[in-house]
């Protein structure tokens, strides 16, 4: 894989301040049953790095003493690591919102039956990846069978009360390649007709994410010889009434060995709080994050292009 660091520094992207920090973004491991093409944590079923029970302990420290509201656990897929039960057990019992960024595949994976039960006693939001509803199109960009592995998880959801009223459940729609991000209103439109008519499937929200140029994805633009102009696009269509919006401003990310990034995108390409060396979340200064200046690189530009990305999908309607 191509590395796209000494691509995305040094950057002009504007100077962006911290905010008080309302969700922990915590990265379980790298450990995934699938190995999707555009996957910026270049996750797949023979990567090892799990965060441990210990590591999990120290970032509940750091909630207790920050106004932190949120925990939403990543990966890889997060239920893979051993004790994903004993940490969402633990934040719903500190009246944590839990967000699993579950991949829907894992909800039919042997030994993996336990999972929706599970999710629904403790009114864990889901989040899943679905980029489109069409077969083909997950297919390849995900793998062959995935969509319809995808369909039964949805359903399995729906069935538990998710997207039915019950407990959220959200779906993640990513470009298939170097485009923009559609208007997120009319394609959560389209999805809920399409999704609902032909499969019977509910769901509450649609999140657009702008694919970022790093990772699997950013090596196969510059393998391709797309790299540059796909960052020109990115530039081009900034608006710089995201940059206030853009989530690293309110979230601190957490890799499986306890170490703090501004937003999980850093954390991928090792680019820490302090932009130097890294600081591990039990060593940091309780006060030091607010206001502190924000680890950006060319990346930043697929957060405020058109109608900005997040985790929580476009930043603008
Ligand atoms: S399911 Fe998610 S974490 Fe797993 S390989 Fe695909 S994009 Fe990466
Ligand atoms: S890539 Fe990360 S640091 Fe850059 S603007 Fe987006 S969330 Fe913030």
């Amino acid at each position: 894989m191509l590395s796209t660091i000494e691509h995305l520094l040094p950057t002009d992207f504007p100077v962006v301040t911290r905010l008080a920090t309302d969700t922990v973004q915590a990265n379980l491991g790298y450990l995934c049953n699938q190995q999707c093409l555009h996957c910026h944590v270049n996750a797949g079923p023979k990567r090892t790095e799990l965060m441990s029970r210990e590591t999990m302990a120290r970032i509940f420290k750091f909630i207790e003493q920050h106004p932190v509201t949120t925990l939403d656990l990543t990966g890889g897929a997060p239920e893979m690591n051993p004790d994903f039960r004993w940490m969402v057990e633990k934040a719903v019992s500190k009246g944590l919102r839990v967000i699993d960024r579950c991949n829907l595949t894992i909800l039919s994976e042997p030994g993996y039956e336990w999972l929706g039960d599970f999710l629904a006693e403790h009114s864990v939001e889901v989040v899943a990846s679905l980029p489109c509803y069409l077969e083909d199109n997950v297919d390849r960009q995900r793998g062959k069978g995935v969509f319809d592995q995808s369909l039964l998880g949805l359903k399995q959801l729906n069935e538990l009360g998710y997207g039915r009223g019950k407990h959220a459940l959200n779906l993640v729609f990513n470009p298939q390649g170097t485009e923009l991000v559609p208007d997120q209103a009319k394609l959560e439109s389209d999805y809920r007709q399409f999704l609902k008519q032909q499969f019977d499937i509910d769901f509450d929200h649609l999140l657009t994410i702008t694919n970022m140029p790093i990772q699997r994805f950013g090596s196969t633009l510059l393998s391709k010889g797309h790299f540059h102009s796909y960052l020109e696009t990115l530039k081009g269509a900034y608006s710089p009434a995201n940059l206030p919006k853009v989530m690293c401003r309110s979230l601190v990310s957490v890799d499986w060995e306890g170490y703090v990034y501004d937003c999980d995108f850093n954390q991928m390409l090792k680019l820490p709080v302090d932009g130097k060396k890294g600081i591990r979340i039990d060593q940091l200064n309780v006060d030091s994050l607010l206001a502190a200046d924000i680890v950006t690189g060319k990346h930043c530009w697929a957060c405020v292009a058109g109608a900005g990305s997040s985790c929580g999908g476009a930043l603008s309607d």
